[in-house]
């Protein structure tokens, strides 16, 4: 058995660096080139039509059929010209659980369909063949099959199909025939709007020339590379997406600053490879190798609007996938592939934009600009506070589970960072008594708010263990699983706070409604918002156990198991909120939230399953193999006589039994477990099981397992070590 490592190994030392040429033209002149995009639109459509087009797409409005002939009539001849022979719509489906994850992400799956016969009714509706596609019970209350809807304000592209041919891709909604939502993009559509109108409305107490309020997403996206070949050697890897067993490598995380003066030549063939394709497919993104692991590396893309950048890093993240193939590697989406080494995450940095180009969340110089970026700050840490445990349910699964609160990584706590200075400036804010503001006073002095950009340039400190970070002029949600779709967390956190600026726009209009000036009754609510919503600052080490007593002591929830953080959605007051937003209704999130637990439960169940037939079927079997070898050294020892040098053998005989009892032991009591869990009906409750109960056995099989691999020959072992695994050439 072991010979499969050791194939494995010998082929992955074998490998070179795959040649890339490297783009010889300037960046500009092949961005993009694979999207049909604004440029490309407006030469190939009549005046009428770009413009109907780019309009919809600033208002969210309807596109009549003669305009979508005409657009699907352009993206058909420019598709061909570029080697297109099929077309499909591109959507995002519930699904992206560890094993089939990279390609659920988004689905080309559903057959694209010859490019020939393309019209303006293909563009806008498709009706895939839904029945594989998860619906959380959706499908069958409603008894309706489900369709894809074009999002015209996501560019169509052309992707490889494999089969040498190209396939225009369309990035679509997908929705039931009842309306009711199937996939991520629809709600996080209705969740930007209602960010739009809320923060609109608000912005219109500064600046009446804004008209439109777009939040923004640079989603960062940690990741590790391993060889194909010792991928494929890893049944666990392959199966679970992450490792169930594996010894800490000698080397580990506190050499690699050492380790990593350069990117191994093998990564950064990779790197640059998939970086010119990114740019050709209109995605911004430049590489980074600045992780605490080895073998671990980061991509970043420039921001985008929040739906375009959650399209861009699902693209993106697929043909990282696609292109490491050709480079014989393998990427590890997951959150945690490796025990003890650091997790992966995927941090949403967010703000948001106005049409005449401010971005609502930079400190300004000028003090009528700071009572805007004050109001939209403070608006978003009371909507983080008040809605805390939503945010956190956006990030639940079971590959984060094993993230949140380890080595390197945030813990489930939801805190806010916003640095010492800004924090001094609210806290001035929140101190400073009834102002009068008598004729010719200027009331942002009075207020203290010239005073804010000043503070804000010293502002350098940098918290790096806050899951939810102001970072100078957005906020950095670090607590995302590298895995996720961002639409998830988008989704709520547009949501709140929207909520929460409407809410605002509520108190602001009752006082003005009794005359008070404006600026004063800004800035009172503001206080009280604060007031009530700062225990949840903190500017500490969030990765302390000291965080974990003073959160608690504070009040602030530390949901740990994703079943119960996912329980957060079915909340009266979290159902509300997304009615009230219109993102989404009590059957929608209702669907998500079985989704999210069914999710759950496979993964947990694979893993589980895995972990067993390893333990039983490669390790246990080559321990009692390596077992007996010693057993016949004892035994020759002793007919030599030399009884005493028998003994440390016989220890080891006896460490490997006892090691060995364990394992089983602990193996069949989680057996056990999963069918009493697969018994219950009640999806919560088995998925509840699964975190505690099935769960509940990993440590300990894993525990004796580490502990066989330090000790049976290294010749023998079957399972590709953490060591060869994580140093790529
Ligand atoms: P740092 O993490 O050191 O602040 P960067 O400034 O490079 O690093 O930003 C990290 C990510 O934040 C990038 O993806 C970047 O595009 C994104 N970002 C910067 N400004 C904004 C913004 N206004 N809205 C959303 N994301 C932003
Ligand atoms: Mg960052």
């Amino acid at each position: 058995m072991s010979n499969f490592r050791f194939k494995a190994l010998e082929i992955a030392q074998s490998r070179q660096a795959l040649l890339v040429a490297a783009p010889t033209e300037r960046v500009a002149d092949f961005f993009g080139s694979n999207t049909f995009n604004n440029e490309v639109m407006r030469t190939l459509l009549s005046p009428e039509a770009y413009l109907k087009v780019t309009e919809a797409i600033q208002t969210n409005g309807q596109i009549d059929r003669a305009i979508a002939d005409e657009v699907a009539g352009a993206m058909k001849s420019w598709a061909t010209a570029k080697g297109a022979t099929h077309y499909t719509h591109w959507f995002q489906p519930l699904t992206g659980e560890t094993a089939e994850k990279h390609d659920a992400f988004f689905d080309i799956t559903v057959e694209g369909k010859a490019i020939e016969k393309f019209k303006g009714g293909a563009l806008v509706q498709q009706e895939p063949d839904a029945s594989s596609f998860p619906n959380g019970g959706l499908r069958n209350t409603f008894e309706a099959r489900g369709y894809t809807g074009w999002d015209p304000s996501s560019p169509a592209f052309l992707m490889d199909n494999g089969a040498g041919g190209k396939t225009l891709c369309i990035p679509s909604v997908f929705i039931a025939y009842t309306g009711e939502a199937l996939d991520y993009k629809t709600p996080l559509l209705k969740a930007i709007n209602a960010l739009d109108k809320a923060a609109t409305a608000v912005c219109q107490y500064f600046d009446r020339n804004i008209s439109k309020v777009t939040p923004t997403l640079g989603p960062e996206q940690e990741y590790f590379v391993v060889d194909r070949a010792l991928f494929y050697a890893r049944p666990d890897l392959v199966l679970a997406g992450r490792t169930v067993f594996g010894h800490a490598p000698a080397r580990g995380q506190q050499l690699d600053d050492h380790y990593f003066g350069s990117i191994p030549p093998r990564i950064n063939a990779f790197m640059v490879d998939f970086e010119f394709e990114s740019m050709k497919l209109g995605m911004p993104v430049r590489t980074r190798h600045n992780e605490v692991a080895p073998g671990q590396f980061e991509v970043a893309p420039t921001f985008e609007e929040v739906n375009l950048a959650v399209d861009h890093n699902a693209l993106l993240m697929d043909l990282m996938d696609k292109i490491a193939e050709k480079h014989n590697l393998k990427v590890l989406f997951h959150e945690k592939p490796f025990a003890g080494i650091n997790g992966s995450g995927k941090h949403n940095n967010w703000s948001m934009g106005t049409n005449t180009g401010v971005n609502l969340l930079a400190p300004s110089t000028k003090p009528k600009e700071s009572l805007r970026f004050i109001t939209f700050l403070v608006n978003v840490v009371k909507a983080v506070h008040d809605n805390a445990d939503m945010l956190r349910a956006s990030i639940a699964s079971a590959g984060n589970e094993y993230r949140l609160g380890a080595n390197e990584a945030p813990p489930a706590i939801v805190s806010v960072f916003l640095g010492e200075s800004l924090t001094q400036a609210l806290n001035d804010l929140e101190t400073k008594s009834e102002i009068t503001v008598n004729k010719g006073d200027n009331v942002y002095y009075k207020l203290g708010l010239n005073r804010i950009p000043s503070l804000m340039r010293d502002n350098t400190d940098r918290n790096r263990t806050s899951p939810f970070a102001f970072t100078g002029n957005k906020f950095e949600f670090r607590a995302v699983g590298s895995s996720a779709n961002s639409a998830s967390t988008m989704t709520v956190l547009n949501a709140i706070v929207a909520d929460q600026l409407n809410k605002f726009k509520t108190d602001v209009d009752d006082r003005l409604a009794k005359g008070e000036k404006k600026e004063l009754a800004i800035v009172d609510i503001l206080k009280e918002y604060y007031a009530n919503s700062k225990r949840i600052l903190f500017e500490g080490n969030g990765y302390s156990d000291e965080w974990v007593e003073e959160a608690a002591s504070r009040g602030l929830s530390n949901i740990k198991s994703s079943p119960e953080a996912l329980r957060v959605y079915m909340q009266p007051e979290s159902l509300a909120l997304f009615e009230r937003t219109g993102v989404m209704n009590h059957a929608e999130v209702e669907s998500r939230y079985e989704i999210e637990l069914e999710k759950y439960i496979k993964n947990v169940q694979i893993e589980s399953r895995v972990m067993g037939d390893l333990a039983m079927n490669h390790v246990v079997s080559t321990a009692l193999k390596y077992q007996n070898n010693l057993a016949g050294t004892a035994r020759n020892l002793v007919e030599l006589g030399m009884t005493a040098e028998a003994e440390p053998v016989k220890a080891i005989l006896r460490e490997i039994s006892t090691r060995v009892m364990v394992i089983k032991k602990g193996v069949e009591a989680m057996i056990d477990s999963r069918k009493k869990a697969n018994n219950v009906t009640d999806t919560a409750e088995r998925a509840k099981l699964y975190a505690t109960e099935v769960k509940g056995h990993f440590d300990g099989i894993r525990y004796e397992v580490d502990k066989l691999e330090e000790i049976v020959d290294d010749e023998d072992w079957p399972l590709v070590k953490y060591r060869e695994l994580l140093f790529v050439k």
